[in-house]
């Protein structure tokens, strides 16, 4: 696996590169711009290349590129839709700017008008916004917690949502806290193993490009959305171990989101993972006749 954080924005985005170098990440994820926000923000020039020189000498690969919380993908409010789109849209022109990329997104919120809209909405959506985006610029869909009237629930719910699309265009991330909300006991290795039969059968193990590795501090099954670190949430690092320890999960990006606070805490906390990769990690089977 290859583990990073979600780094806080540092004075620049090329101090943000460093400070995930110096952490040791080998992958990281960034905000696109202010999370809260619909306008991105202008991109100095310097700080581009200097981003981008920092992440490709430091060998951080992929950078993710989160895009605000405001966003709705299947929200059928015309005004919102408009916004989303421009929004989503320079996100995704931002993350070419920095060589980066997935951008993620969450699946969203269909607001009463049923899930399937809410699915077909965000279809369209998805379409539009490729349409208008860098050809070179990938977009992940973020699983749901489960939470009110949100879509992308289920891995099927995802198939659904990026179905229509190229898988070298559009995966899914999932966030172990979200699915954690809607009832994948993580804590035994039986429960990893339905989840990536669920990912095979539904969007397939080649649209899975990446993990949020959250704990939670809501019960199995709650459908609740409160992210922890490991050593503090209810899933504890059985969970993190059984996932370290699929065969099938075992290439991909994992990001740590609840992090960034203190950069001695962030380095200490990623090589304890990197061990437990080294110590539990599925390593490729030895040829018998060498
Ligand atoms: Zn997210
Ligand atoms: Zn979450």
């Amino acid at each position: 696996m290859r583990f990073g954080i979600h780094v806080p924005k540092q004075s620049s985005l090329t101090a943000t590169a460093r400070y995930a170098n110096d952490i040791g990440c080998e992958t990281m994820q960034i905000f696109s711009g202010n999370p809260m926000a619909w306008q991105i923000g202008i991109l100095n020039p310097d700080d581009r290349g200097g981003f981008v020189r920092t992440k490709k000498s430091a060998g951080i690969d992929p950078v993710l590129v989160h895009s605000p919380y405001l966003i709705n993908i299947a929200s059928p409010d015309q005004r919102l839709r408009e916004l989303s789109t421009g929004t989503l849209v320079d996100a995704m022109v931002r993350a070419s700017d920095l060589e980066s990329g997935p951008v993620v997104v969450h699946a969203g919120n269909h607001k009463g008008v049923g899930v399937a809209a809410g699915i077909s909405a965000a279809r369209s959506m998805i379409k539009r916004v490729l349409a208008f985006s860098p050809s070179e610029v990938t977009l992940a869909i973020e699983n749901s917690a489960g939470m009110g009237t949100a879509i992308g629930v289920s891995l099927d719910e995802l198939a659904d949502i990026v179905g229509p699309f190229p898988a070298e265009r559009v995966g899914i991330l999932l966030d172990t806290a979200h699915l954690w909300a809607v009832g994948y006991d993580l804590r035994q290795p039986d429960e990893v193993d339905r989840l990536v039969d669920d990912v095979h059968r539904g969007p397939g193990l080649e649209r899975l490009w990446a993990i949020h590795a959250n704990d939670s501090l809501k019960e199995l099954g709650s459908r609740r959305d409160v992210h922890a670190m490991w050593t503090s949430g209810r899933m504890g690092m059985r969970a993190m171990r059984n996932l370290i320890r699929s065969r099938e999960l075992q290439r991909l990006p994992v990001i740590f989101e609840v992090s960034g606070e203190a950069a001695e805490l962030d380095r200490i906390r990623l090589s304890s993972m990197r061990r437990r990769d080294q110590r539990y990690g599925h390593r490729p089977v030895r040829d018998a006749s060498v």
